[in-house]
């Protein structure tokens, strides 16, 4: 008999109806209820045996972590925890579980210790709702940019440009390392090496989208970036999957709306159709936070916060105003900050950003034009000469979740910034290309994906969002 999903049978409700359900056994209580989960839903199907038609050693098999099918009639439940539930007439043992040694026992686990069994531990109510929400963030990403006439476009993973200059990257070589051939000056000769040049993993896809925008007018890339910063923070992963729109004829302004609607739309689509599990992720947010000290306690719920972006304009803020708003701030003036606040030009620390959004206004908020000093090289100067068209968004309990610029259109300004940056311009040579070639204005941003599924999950760690994390000296599995 061909399986029904669990979510199925949940939504059509074919009382009397008979199923196969196939999935793994969550708890058996009193050789009498199994609670079979499948992963369609968060919600476990109580499974009736009748212990007089099943021999008691095979009963003895199903434990926790074991994985069946199961026939049976659906019926109205008598129980109190559920509306329906199965009453079996067949049981297949698909697979045993050692109850001795299966680590996923049907009690609270610390998110440490299921880290370390990232391979078992999609089999919680926690991190299966996580991966659907993430799930049906990704499709919501690509709904929207489709449905916008954007195209999808895939940039390289392994690049030969190291003038991304997002972060630092991992080195792509086929090379022996332990005898790699040298230059004359003992350097490594990579003109020897598989791509005969040094090659890294993408830190962002934004500059080779940035020539596809350029053809095709509207397009983004959703891709996996790799950054060997050794941050050990709960925001930071060496492994992270990022959204890059790219869009011509796009001021700084048309930026930051898109971004805005971006975000808005992609969370209502979520909201939508992961009520379930958004609703379980409100209510061990809630206990999560309940376990901290008051001062630290969120003010808002989980599902108060994400509806709150979707029903709120984000707070447009200039660099400059924030940083008058952060030198006369309490904690700025009773030196609470790790990082005082005193002058013009200083990057914001993510304590800073978090007093902003958190503290001060309440809302997300979009900072923009920021000093040119500490900001990427394609960033279109402003008028002032001393601040560039960037914008970051930043989110309660997340700091940054969105970076992103009107890029320099003017060959000439470009040209000197590079200079004044050190970077060589031989490397650029295709991007300053495009100031060549019918340049127009443009403008993009990146998004971290998993910082989003952070937010929409109130996960607290980064590593939580992720199927795997890559983080420093961390890459099981
Ligand atoms: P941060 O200051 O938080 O390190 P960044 O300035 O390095 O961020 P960008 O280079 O602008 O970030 O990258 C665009 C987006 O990618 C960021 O807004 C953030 O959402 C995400 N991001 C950046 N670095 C990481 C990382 N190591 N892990 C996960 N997401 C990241
Ligand atoms: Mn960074």
């Amino acid at each position: 008999m061909k399986a029904t999903k669990i979510s199925e049978i949940e939504q059509q409700l074919k009382i009397n109806a008979t199923f196969c359900v196939k999935g793994w056994v969550r708890t058996f209580r009193a050789q009498r209820f199994i609670a079979l989960n499948d992963g369609s839903t968060l919600d476990n199907l109580q499974c009736v045996v009748d212990m007089d038609q099943f021999d008691d050693t095979f009963l003895k098999q199903i434990t926790t972590g074991a994985s069946l099918a199961i026939v049976g009639k659906l019926v109205a439940s008598q129980g109190s925890g559920q509306k329906f539930e199965m009453q079996v007439t067949e049981i297949e043992l698909l697979g045993v579980s050692d109850p001795e040694k299966y680590p996923i026992q049907p009690k609270k686990h610390s998110m440490e210790f299921l880290r370390e069994k990232a391979h078992l531990r999609i089999r919680t109510s926690t991190f299966s709702a996580v991966m659907r929400v993430r799930s049906a963030l990704s499709f919501a990403v690509h709904e929207f940019f489709q449905e916008k006439g954007f195209y999808h476009v895939h940039t390289p993973i392994i690049t030969g440009s190291d003038a991304e200059g997002a972060g630092e990257m991992f080195r792509v070589s086929t090379l022996n390392p332990s005898n790699p051939p040298k230059n004359e000056d003992g350097t490594i000769a990579y003109k020897e090496d598989f791509f005969g040049k040094e090659t890294n993993l993408t830190v962002s896809g934004q500059l080779e989208a940035e020539t596809y925008a350029m053809g095709l007018g509207e397009v983004y890339t959703f891709g996996p970036t790799f950054r060997a910063e050794n941050s050990n923070t709960t925001r930071h992963l060496a492994e992270f999957w990022m959204i890059e729109p790219e869009m011509a004829f796009y001021d700084l302004d048309d930026n930051m709306s898109l971004a805005e609607d971006f975000i808005s739309s992609v969370l209502k689509k979520v909201l939508q159709r992961c009520e379930k599990d958004l609703a379980f992720l409100d209510d061990r947010f809630a206990k999560e936070e309940q376990a901290k000290p008051q001062l630290e306690r969120s003010e808002m719920g989980l599902l108060e916060k994400i509806n709150f972006v979707t029903q709120n304009k984000f707070k447009r803020v200039s660099y400059t105003e924030a940083i008058d708003i952060l030198k006369n701030s309490k904690p700025n003036k009773k030196k609470k900050f790790k990082y005082p606040v005193d002058e013009w030009g200083v990057d914001l620390q993510s304590e800073h950003e978090r007093f902003l959004v958190e503290k001060h206004f309440k809302c997300p908020v979009i900072l923009y034009d920021y000093p040119s000093g500490i900001k990427a090289f394609y960033m279109r100067r402003n008028e002032d000469g001393k601040t560039v068209r960037a914008m970051d968004i930043l989110f309660p309990g997340i700091g940054e979740i969105v970076g992103g610029s009107q890029r320099e259109e003017r060959l000439d300004v470009l040209e000197k910034r590079i200079e004044e940056m050190h970077i060589d311009p031989k490397e650029l040579w295709w991007y300053l290309d495009l100031r060549r070639f019918g340049t127009v204005p443009h403008s993009g941003f990146g998004l971290g994906f998993e910082r989003l599924v952070l937010f929409t999950t109130g996960m607290s760690n980064i590593r939580d969002v992720i199927p795997y994390p890559r983080t420093p000296q961390n890459a099981e599995f």
